[in-house]
């Protein structure tokens, strides 16, 4: 997945994320990526983009609920770690958000992440 968090100059948060999907699949199947509320997700509060493996990240709706604990108040860094956290060691999963205040990233395994501010 390559994901991307942004907020405008005006404060509208917006985020994107495309997938080469995984292999082997089943034919026809649809991971996390293109699932609102589980790849991506972005509101008036925060934007959150999601990488991993898919299957287990649909069951939490996980971008939704890392966005929901922004909307509810915590740092994004902390809701970023909390999202990891949901899932065993051997499922990989990688979280990057943005909030009002503040960005988080992470991730339970190696995985390139750039910030860029204007
Ligand atoms: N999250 C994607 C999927 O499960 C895989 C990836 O691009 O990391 O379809």
């Amino acid at each position: 997945t390559v994901g991307a968090v942004v907020r405008d100059a005006n404060g509208r948060f917006a985020v994107a994320c495309s997938t080469g999907g995984s292999a082997p699949s089943l034919l026809g199947r649809v991971g996390d990526t293109p699932v609102i509320g589980s790849g991506f997700y972005a509101a008036d509060d925060g934007a959150v983009a999601v990488t991993g493996i898919g299957e287990h990240i649909v069951r939490k709706l996980l971008a939704y609920t890392v966005y929901g604990w922004i909307a509810g108040g915590m740092p994004a860094q902390e809701a970023a770690d909390k999202g990891v956290a949901l899932f065993p060691d051997d499922i990989d999963v990688g979280v990057i958000a943005l909030g009002r205040e503040d960005a988080g990233m992470a991730s339970n395994r190696e995985m390139p992440c750039a910030q860029v501010a204007a």
